[in-house]
């Protein structure tokens, strides 16, 4: 590759974002593509015999410098879009879909694979390198390669629409939430609401040169106003649009999400069919963890049968709660947010935003670089003079405690327009050994927390505080992977439905007085989090906690389901499934408007299409995993170095359960789970 022209083909360092253009994207992918094609079809004609070294390696190696190429691309679709970076992105999709089923689909590399895990060679490799050929010969059969070349030509075209219909889905969903904002000019009108939460909503409103407060649907914005606005008819307002996003329900009826969503099911079902699975459920299980539909569907309704008795007594408590204060005599989906803070304040007396000042964000980001030191002796350093894609940014280094750097990430924290709601951890660079040495895994943490105001530093609640343990557990185990073949360092080849394993495990910590008193100070008195304060919020912890675990069993069960029995060209609708999922598990029924699915991104455009449950599954997974620091001390040097060893470091080299019964020597139990959250009986 010797287009140095073009930054994006550029991989001697970091990504140099400033340097990139949009106009730069098409043309680098290109140029790779056409590389990899020639490089590939070498390969296959040599007229060697096929090993690791001539055949699978230079296919990694080609794999892994695309993905490289493509990734701050997609990383600046979803942190910084613009119209010009969207279209060449939307440009790129079907290029590089065509290309990856193109790959999949070719029988001379599969046949190449299959006789390489045939040769003698196979047995010498090691547990890694057989895992990528196991897996490759897997994904072979799920992508087609054993079509006929009619169904096979028809596979790829629905790759690439399917492709593309998700990324609309998310730009509706995305252009739909920055299209909507509301203006409030009377005081009155915000009563109840906080001071960060107003500062925000002045500042938005000054940057359009507003007057008043402006309110929006993204996370901050929305969650506070719902919490704490007393106006009930705003918030009424404000639901609606939140929830009618790039619906058929909305005024702007060019961001509909409804087709979308029918054409997405209707194609993978296709897909499912042409490779002979009777649902695309059954397609999206072959590569996870759990076995079946029936033993998921056993699992999420042993968790509803639990979890929907006490959800319905919560909900009657928030029932009495609002008849008692307000007179109401019926309540709606725009109260539960609202009385829920009224209810715990009054329970726990304390709110949220009490804790708030305690965690500025330099703080709790300093905290949680002192929680992994101490859990496994890592040094978490910042990087100044690395090029970045905004202000905000920054980047951060870790080292082990000899001084080897063990990988790089870049934090980019707060909400802004043009940039994807939510938070996430992505890769930037992978781990793998090259001729040069190890290539050192970089990470991007992305998060939409509330931004600084003036002087005030960004505060964060602890549901945040949370959050970003949460991001921060996916960058450990792709940064800290010790395998040295990228198909399967990091998070790559990891069961989809063990992936949040190391996520939902560093949340545990946020729950902890020991770690949680090495960084909560008020920001201004600089005044430890009062053990008092925190005491409320442990006690607080599971308040609704079934309320939420029913919803969280609704989402998983209707994505099942739209996955496994929905018929897309039949007469029931989308929002029927719905409907009866919610009849079966949830406590409180919404608005008949309410298109909660066109804005479920997670199964649309996101990766959890049949794997929703895969949270709560992982959760059995991470709070038994915990339970093992409950029983040793959180900070017990030995289980951290073996959760390390064990699971982290290991990436998807082994099974997840061979993973999970050597750190914990046994196979996992729901116990912790259920008693974590309160539903122990
Ligand atoms: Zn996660």
């Amino acid at each position: 590759m010797t287009d140095k022209q073009n930054p994006l083909l550029d991989l001697s360092g970091l990504p140099r974002f400033s340097d990139i253009s949009p106009a730069d994207v098409e043309p680098a992918i290109d140029t790779i593509l056409a590389d990899n094609r020639s490089q590939i079809e070498k390969l296959i004609t040599s007229g060697r015999a096929f090993a690791w070294d001539n055949f699978i390696q230079p296919l990694e190696d080609m794999g892994e410098r695309l993905s490289r190429v493509w990734s701050p691309v997609s990383h600046l679709h979803s942190v910084r879009d613009s119209e010009t970076l969207r279209k060449a992105y939307n440009r790129c999709l079907p290029k590089l879909s065509v290309y990856e089923t193109e790959l999949a689909q070719d029988e001379r590399l599969y046949r190449a694979y299959k006789q390489i895990a045939q040769s003698d060679e196979y047995g010498k490799l090691s547990m890694a390198q057989r895992k990528i050929i196991d897996n490759e010969l897997r994904d072979f059969r799920l992508a087609g390669a054993e079509l006929n070349e009619l169904d096979k030509a028809r596979f790829k075209e629905i790759e690439q629409e399917l492709s593309q219909l998700t990324t609309r889905f998310d730009e509706n969903l995305l252009d739909a939430t920055d299209a909507w904002t509301h203006l409030i000019v009377d005081e009155k009108d915000v009563a109840g609401l906080p001071p960060t939460a107003l500062a925000i909503a002045k500042q938005e409103a000054v940057e359009k040169d507003q007057q008043g407060w402006l309110f929006t649907l993204q996370a901050p914005s929305y969650m506070a106003f719902m919490t704490y606005a007393d106006n009930r008819d705003l918030r009424q307002q404000m639901y609606r649009a939140y929830v009618t996003r790039a619906s058929d329900q909305s005024d702007n009826k060019k961001l509909d999400n409804s087709e979308v969503i029918r054409d997405i099911l209707r194609l993978r079902r296709e897909q499912a069919h042409l490779l002979g699975f009777d649902n695309y459920a059954e397609y999206s299980l072959a590569t996870k963890m759990a076995e079946s539909v029936d033993q998921i569907m056993d699992f999420l309704g042993d968790l509803a049968k639990r979890s929907r008795p006490i959800a319905e007594k919560e909900i009657a408590e928030l029932e009495d709660c609002a008849r008692k204060r307000d007179g109401l005599d019926k309540l709606e989906s725009w109260d539960v947010m609202y009385y829920a803070e009224k209810l715990q304040q009054e329970r726990y007396t304390f709110s949220q935003e009490d804790a708030r000042p305690f965690f500025p964000i330099e703080a709790v980001l300093a905290g949680m670089f002192k929680v992994v030191h101490r859990l496994y002796g890592l040094l978490i350093q910042p990087e100044t003079d690395v090029d970045v894609w905004h202000p905000d940014v920054r980047f951060y280094k870790i080292k082990d405690d000899s001084g080897v750097v063990r990988g790089q990430f870049y934090t980019d924290l707060y909400a802004r327009k043009h940039k994807r709601g939510g938070a996430w951890m992505d890769e930037c660079v992978q781990r793998m050994r090259t001729t040069k040495g190890v290539q050192v895994p970089v990470a991007y943490l992305t998060c939409n927390f509330t931004p600084p105001v003036g002087e005030t530093p960004s505060l964060l609640t602890h549901d945040e505080v949370i959050t970003l343990f949460h991001e921060f557990g996916h960058g450990l185990h792709h940064m800290l992977t010790q395998i040295d073949y990228v198909g399967v360092s990091g998070i790559n080849g990891v069961a989809w439905d063990a992936v949040e394993l190391p996520s939902q495990f560093m949340e545990n910590w946020c729950w902890e007085q020991e770690a949680v008193g090495l960084f909560a100070r008020h920001y201004q008195s600089g005044e430890p989090l009062p053990s008092e304060l925190f005491g409320k919020m442990r006690a607080a912890r599971n308040f609704h906690s079934a309320l939420q675990m029913v919803r969280q069993l609704e989402f998983a069960v209707f994505d099942l389901r739209l996955h496994s029995e929905f018929d897309p060209d039949g007469r029931q609708q989308i929002h029927d499934v719905l409907d009866k999922v919610r009849r079966d598990i949830a406590v409180m029924i919404p608005p008949a408007y309410n298109r909660f699915q066109h804005s479920f991104s997670h199964i649309f455009a996101g990766g959890y299409a049949a794997g929703y449950y895969s949270y709560k599954w992982a959760e059995v997974l991470s709070a038994d995993a915990f339970s093992k620091f409950e029983e040793n001390g959180i900070f017990d040097r030995k289980t951290g170095a073996e959760f390390m060893q064990k699971i982290l470091e290991q990436g998807g080299a082994r099974e997840p359960m061979e993973l999970f019964i050597d750190f914990r020597g046994r196979k996992p139990r729901i116990d912790a789970l259920l008693r974590h959250s309160g539903l122990s009986q």
